[in-house]
């Protein structure tokens, strides 16, 4: 079926339910594909045939299809709200004297980079610049992975989001690369708490477990100008427009890894992924949407929540571009 006209009156419209079983259908793996990530050790339990899909409406409505309320780790995903948690509490425009915004061009868990730049992370979305924003949440609030569990709770409006406790310690058990790109960090003068807790606080924040429609609906203020999703706790004023807008244009450049490039090209959409198989990618002024498999190509970005995100945006028009 074809959405080439979108009704004006309404952000999504009714037929995106038969679209999105429709991306189901096509796009959920038949065997395993791709690969899951040898660092983080429990998300090879994930089931390798899951997929699911969300659109939440800024308008209020949450539609899915497949495995949408199944949760899976959002890992760096996660650290798109972390950033949205920092920039709130960042009256004084300190956390950008700590962190560029540019896309890295390197790996996501690289060293090379952070050592020939003096310490200066490239973007907020690099391991390295998570830490550093860890860091800073760390210096202004008492619980830092808790501030930002709860955060999520409250966008989401589902009491059901947590940490998966035993998934970070063995995460945390095995964290040697993060672990050396802390110390990095630290020796440059650019992180101010000790190493071991900011690790422990920014590993219990990728460990949060969600479904696709908690993630959709509680990525909606980027959607929104800022504004939180109606019926979510968070309605009411999430982050300022300026901020909002900048996160954005962040998960464009910098949001999907070493392949910011090719998903603009192929979805042209703000996204940020995370190698637990998690998408979630903003259309503005419509919808978040929220998509979710396994299976992992060579950049760290779920092979099937990228095809359907690329269809989606090709059967309704809503790329950016
Ligand atoms: N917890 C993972 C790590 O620090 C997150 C990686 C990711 O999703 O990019 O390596």
């Amino acid at each position: 079926m074809s959405l080439a006209v979108v009704p004006e009156h309404s952000a999504v419209p009714q037929e995106i339910a038969a679209l999105l079983d429709d991306l189901v259908a096509k796009h959920r793996p038949s065997s395993p594909v791709g690969r899951v990530p040898p660092a983080v050790p429990h998300l090879a339990d994930a089931d390798p045939l899951g997929f699911g899909i969300a659109v939440a409406s800024v308008d209020g409505a949450v539609t899915s299809a497949g495995d949408a309320d199944a949760p899976f780790s959002i890992q760096s995903i996660s650290k798109l709200f972390s950033l949205a948690l920092a920039l709130g509490n960042d009256s004084g425009g300190m956390l950008w004297n700590r962190v560029l915004r540019e896309p890295s061009g390197t790996a996501f868990n690289s060293l090379v980079q952070l050592e020939a730049e003096q310490g200066i992370p490239r973007n907020p979305f690099i391991n390295a610049g998570a830490l550093v924003v860890t860091d800073f949440l760390v210096e202004c609030l008492d619980d830092a992975s808790g501030a930002v569990l709860a955060f999520l709770r409250a966008l989401s409006g589902s009491e059901r989001v947590t940490v998966d406790g035993d998934a970070a310690a063995t995460e945390l058990a095995s964290s040697a690369r993060n672990c050396a790109l802390a110390n990095f960090l630290a020796d440059f003068g650019n992180l101010h708490n000790p190493v071991d807790a900011v690790l422990e606080h920014y590993i219990r924040h990728c460990s949060i477990t969600m479904s696709c429609r908690e993630l959709a609906r509680a990525g909606l203020f980027l959607a929104n100008g800022g504004a939180g999703g109606r019926g979510s706790r968070g309605a009411g004023g999430v982050l300022s427009a300026a901020d909002t807008k900048r996160i954005n244009s962040i998960m464009l450049t910098c949001g999907m890894y070493d392949a910011a490039g090719e998903f603009a090209y192929r979805v042209g959409l703000p996204g940020k992924s995370g190698v637990g198989g998690g998408i979630l990618a903003v259309v503005p002024g419509r919808c978040a949407v929220s998509v979710w498999s396994p299976g992992l190509d060579a950049k760290g970005n779920s092979i099937a929540g990228t095809a359907a995100l690329a269809e989606l945006t090709s059967r309704t028009g809503w790329s950016i571009f």
